[in-house]
């Protein structure tokens, strides 16, 4: 059991664009950690960036849901195709208590690898594309609040000051 620091808005790594991961020899424990990390703060998605490790690979649990049954993990994914458009109020481990509102495409193609490193060519929709395509956000550097409107800004401008300030700390 591992559970790891997670990083908040205005760190570094946050804005890091991931490297692929060509090392595999600890994928295992990276795996685990992250598993661990996303359990113990309920969330629903987790990537590497956020326990401070810019490699490209990130780890999704929506088994509550009717879904998808089993935790999955995306190792060097990459969007192929995107079509049509939601737009869901989202969350994220790395800011908390902030929801914004983020268009995202309806279905997408991902290749990935999974934790056995077989890879996969795949069409997701519903919630799990929503959320494969946050936590691809994070392997590029990007967060929710980059699709913040002026208004969320300013009601969460308080929140955001205060989350830079303690990383500064
Ligand atoms: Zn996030």
């Amino acid at each position: 059991m591992a559970v790891k620091k997670v990083v908040k808005f205005g760190h570094p790594a946050l804005r890091t664009i991931s490297d692929d991961i060509t090392d595999f020899s600890n994928i295992n424990q990276l795996v685990t950690d992250l598993f661990d990390t996303m359990y113990e703060f309920d969330g629903i998605g987790l990537a590497a960036n956020q326990i401070a490790v810019t490699k490209r690979i990130f780890v999704v649990d929506i088994s509550h849901t009717e879904e998808c049954d089993s935790p999955m993990v995306f190792i060097n994914g990459e969007i192929e195709e995107g079509d049509g458009s939601v737009i869901d109020s989202e969350g994220c481990l790395s800011l908390p208590d902030i929801r914004i509102n983020v268009e995202r495409f309806k279905t997408i193609k991902y290749t990935y690898l999974d934790e056995n490193l077989d890879k996969h060519s795949r069409e997701f929709s519903g919630l799990l594309s929503t959320v494969i395509q946050h936590e691809n956000d994070h392997l590029n550097g990007k967060i929710i609040t980059d699709f913040a409107t002026p208004a969320d800004l300013l009601k969460y401008d308080k929140a955001l000051k205060l989350m830079k300030s303690e990383n500064e700390r």
